[in-house]
């Protein structure tokens, strides 16, 4: 069985350190169903801090990293660096990366096997805009973004991944995709690994969903079959976090 997922990505936000300390602390104080994996993503100047307070059974993950190991990169952190500052996850392909920042699946690509060789385990986003939605495009996109990704893979470098299916117009839209809706994808993202690296693969690998996630929705998305946990933004700046990461019955 794979194993329950769930992601804090904190995006930019909060913008002081007592603050990212203070969402640490609610966590540390939460009553935590320890069947899930929880990882957060604070912005990676509050990584270390966070780091000496939280509690061990909850990790921690970059939201970006460069793909080379050190150099004239101004700005750009190397996954050689999170190794050494023991952040075990980085979140990477994220669309707000590909968008804002013009990241191309050949990059994210780069940047995933990179982040393998450090070696850090992979948040590997993916998913489609509202347009390629409408014009019956789902499937095809997501094989695309995945496809760079495979074809600089191993097999076995696939047990250090987790795949988060993540709507373009389900991220902080309030509009979540409905279960049936996420479960068609995660399976057609399942089927296409299956072809594409293997039916184990395919099998063991976990494939979340993010994109306006609430403790409200998680419970029937988590019931979804493929559905193997949440990557989640605005609510986990929110108490209802721990019950998202609670969510699976
Ligand atoms: P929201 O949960 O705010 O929609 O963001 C989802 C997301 O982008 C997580 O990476």
């Amino acid at each position: 069985a794979r194993q329950f997922f769930v992601g804090g990505n904190f995006k930019m936000n909060p913008i002081t350190k007592e603050q990212s300390l203070a969402l640490a602390g609610g966590l540390n104080d939460a009553k935590l169903d320890p069947a899930t994996e929880v990882v957060i993503a604070p912005p990676s100047l509050y990584l270390l801090p966070l780091k000496e307070v939280l509690r061990k059974d909850v990790q921690l993950s970059a939201q970006n990293a460069f793909f080379k190991t050190s150099g004239a990169f101004t700005g750009e952190i190397s996954p050689s660096q999170l190794v050494d500052a023991g952040i075990p996850y980085v979140i990477l392909g994220h669309s707000e990366r590909r968008t804002l920042f013009h990241e191309t699946s050949d990059v994210v690509a780069q940047k995933t096997r990179a982040a393998l060789d450090a070696p850090l385990k992979v948040i590997l986003c993916i998913g489609e805009t509202l347009e390629q939605r409408e014009s019956g495009k789902t499937a095809q996109v997501c094989q695309e973004q995945l496809k760079a990704v495979v074809d600089v893979l191993q097999e076995s470098d696939w047990s250090k991944i987790v795949i988060a299916y993540e709507p373009v117009w389900a991220i902080g839209t309030g509009k979540v995709a409905t279960s049936a809706q996420a479960q068609e994808t995660h399976a057609d993202i399942r089927s296409y690994l299956s072809k594409a690296v293997s039916p184990a693969v395919a099998a063991a690998t976990r494939i979340i969903y993010g994109g306006s996630v609430t403790a409200a929705n998680s419970k029937e998305l988590s019931a979804q079959p493929d559905v193997d946990g949440f990557l989640v933004g605005g609510a986990s700046l929110k108490p209802e976090f721990v019950n998202i990461i609670n969510a699976k019955q």
